[in-house]
């Protein structure tokens, strides 16, 4: 024997003691849901057993078929959840245990607040998994042997920072549980109370469940696949319950598909749409959730061409019979079967969302809050195949309503000579909402979408019209909002300007050289003195910042600066150009515009010393009483 037989000890990670300490002193109402976390790790034991057997056919020899036991034992007070799964060797009891490995998971913990509260609803969106049983157990022991090798190991904890791990002795390859449970948890010995619970969130569990006491045995469900019963068969409680199962969730289905295709290929589906937004929803590696199943033997949950990318929220699984049973990793990729069923799909939950969306246009805003920026990436994604339909499907944060608005609302409500659909572009609504650069358009009554998720900057010059409106941004080239027969509040109109205001322009271009790439009168202003846009065919602000974030570009393109013509201090400094000695206010003036123009777009000043310099002058010669 090579390993020690002794026991070590070890600590839990701080993420898992974290956890473990929330899941001791606040907890769910329900703690009987600890058993629904048991029972879907021994599924996902056995299936993950059953998909290695197939390149691995010497791992299958143990007791098939696969069976979950659960076990009371009354007199020593213990509840033992056993399974003929993979099983853990050692360094998985280590790492599986005593770490935490979900991706987003730990950046999830370490964003908790402390305040019990707000962590537990966050948690509630998260679940807890294994360590769920350390809220009705005091000790939890973990006998498990993986398949293919010789030894089994017990991991053992109380929960509270340690665990150990040492050999131990199992015939065959699976896992125990062992749940010591605390005094007051005697409800968990009843095998009243048990099947009650199983029967509540595991029925649908397909790998048959049963209960022993003594030599008595009682069998807990049917073992068979939710996704293939007739939908008539099935209640919301169960669809409900499956989902938490698959998905290892704990909110409820936003929406339930339920889909058989009949005809050249066959599949059923039935996929989920997640209330809240996972939280690695934007992380690069992440996937569809979607298991892919042949007669209801688990093939992979790693199938990446059984969905598009930008449909990486659904949970659930497909089954089809038409793939050759042995079918390998390399095989599923640019299947055409998959990719079949990959169009039938994403055809299926775009017309179910668009039914959501028509039906219950409130309900659909939540869903189009969690899941719109990643649904957006289908615009550009898949030859823009699915373009019409997500366009269709898309809200917008707009100026003229405080919900969320559909491109077609909005062409309805554009205004007389106005020929596109304009937009500005920035991190914070509500720092868009009081972007100088739409008081222009504030003041016609022209409605501008407010866009505040990246991947705008993306699809927008992918997609370029809607109805064959051009999109286009209201902070970039010159605008000529003359020509829209708008309502005209204030509106700075070329007569009011002074007469001087040309040979401002020059003294600013002049002053400012290198800095701006122009300085003109705008149209967009009506309340501040000035602001900055991007020059025609010039990359949009909100898109270069984006790209300096992400070193895609490494320096600051040059920006239109424009002054608003009507604004008393434009007119001011207008008067001042032709005054003896007046130069040199000037053209510190220019700087302390840009620099406002540079804060309002939410940049930072050049040269702060120099803005602080300037400002400070400019005060002392102003200031008086
Ligand atoms: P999750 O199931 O979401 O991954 P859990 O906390 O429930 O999270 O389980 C953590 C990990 O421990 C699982 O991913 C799995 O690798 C392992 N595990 C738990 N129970 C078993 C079991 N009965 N058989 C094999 N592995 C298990
Ligand atoms: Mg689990």
């Amino acid at each position: 024997m090579t390993e020690t037989a002794t026991e070590e000890k070890l600590t839990f990670q701080a993420e898992v003691s974290r956890l473990l300490d929330i899941v001791a002193h606040s907890l769910y109402s329900e703690k009987e849901i600890f058993l629904r976390e048991l029972i879907s790790n021994a599924a996902d034991a056995c299936d993950r057993l059953r998909y290695e057997a197939q390149t691995r056919p010497e791992l299958a020899t143990s007791d098939q078929p696969f069976k979950i036991t659960l076990t009371i034992d009354k007199p020593n007070r213990q509840l033992t959840a056993s399974d003929n799964g993979i099983g853990m060797s050692r360094d998985e009891l280590v790492k599986n245990l005593g770490t935490i490995a979900r991706s987003g998971t730990s950046a999830f913990l370490k964003g908790l607040t402390g305040d019990s509260k707000k962590d537990l609803n966050l948690i509630g969106q998260f679940g807890v998994g294994f360590y769920s049983a350390f809220m009705v157990a005091d000790r939890v022991d973990v006998t498990s042997r993986r398949a293919g090798e010789e030894h089994a190991h017990r991991w053992s904890s109380d929960g509270k920072g340690e665990f150990s791990v040492a050999l131990a002795e199992r015939d065959a390859a699976g896992t125990d549980v062992t749940l010591h449970l605390k005094a007051e948890e005697d409800e968990f010995l009843s095998d009243y109370r048990i099947k009650e619970v199983v029967r509540r969130y595991s029925d649908h569990v397909p790998v048959p469940i049963e209960l022993r006491i003594g030599s008595d045995k009682t069998s807990l469900n049917d073992g068979s696949a939710l996704w293939q019963k007739p939908k008539s068969e099935i209640t919301e409680t169960q669809y409900k319950e499956f989902y938490r199962h698959v998905a290892h969730a704990m909110d409820e289905p936003w929406l339930t598909i339920h889909h058989r295709a009949e005809g050249t290929i066959e599949y059923t589906a039935l996929l989920y749409v997640p209330t809240s937004r996972p939280l690695d929803l934007f992380n690069p590696d992440r996937r569809h959730r979607v298991k892919l199943y042949l007669k209801r033997v688990f093939i992979t949950d790693d199938a990446k061409d059984l969905l598009p990318a930008w449909m990486r929220f659904l949970q659930g699984v497909v089954d089809t019979p038409d793939l050759p049973l042995n079918v390998s990793r390399e095989l599923l990729q640019k299947n055409p079967l998959l990719s079949k069923i990959r169009s039938g799909l994403t055809r299926k939950v775009l017309s179910e969302l668009a039914r959501k969306a028509k039906d219950d246009p409130e309900v659909y805003i939540a869903f189009w809050e969690s899941f719109g920026a990643c649904l957006k990436e289908g615009l550009y994604e898949d030859k823009g195949e699915y373009r019409a339909d997500i366009l269709k499907l898309s809200r917008f944060h707009s100026t003229a309503s405080d919900k969320p608005v559909t491109l077609d609302e909005y062409i309805q409500r554009m205004k007389e000579g106005q020929d596109a659909i304009y937009t500005i572009s920035g991190d914070d609504l509500q720092a868009l909402r009081a972007s100088p650069q739409l008081e222009g358009f504030a003041a016609k009554g022209v409605e501008v979408l407010l866009l505040t998720d990246a991947v705008d900057e993306f699809w927008m010059p992918a997609v370029g019209t809607y109805e064959g409106k051009a999109f286009k941004s209201a902070t970039r080239g010159a605008l000529d909002l003359d020509k829209i027969k708008g309502e005209e509040k204030g509106t700075p109109k070329a007569e009011d300007a002074p007469a001087e205001l040309g040979a401002l322009i020059a003294l600013f271009k002049l002053a400012l050289g290198d800095e701006v790439k122009d300085v003109r009168a705008s149209a967009r202003l009506t309340d501040s003195a000035v602001c900055l846009v991007a020059g025609e065919g010039d990359l949009d602000m909100r898109l270069e910042r984006l790209l300096r974030q992400h070193k895609q570009l490494d320096k600051a393109m040059k920006r239109v600066l424009e002054l608003n013509p009507t604004h008393p201090l434009v007119k001011r400094l207008a008067e001042m150009t032709g005054k003896e000695g007046a130069s040199a206010v000037l053209e510190e003036a220019a700087h302390l515009l840009l620099d406002q123009a540079r804060l309002l777009e939410g940049e930072p000043v050049a040269d702060p010393r120099a803005f602080a310099k300037r400002l400070g002058a400019m005060m002392e010669r102003g200031l008086a009483v």
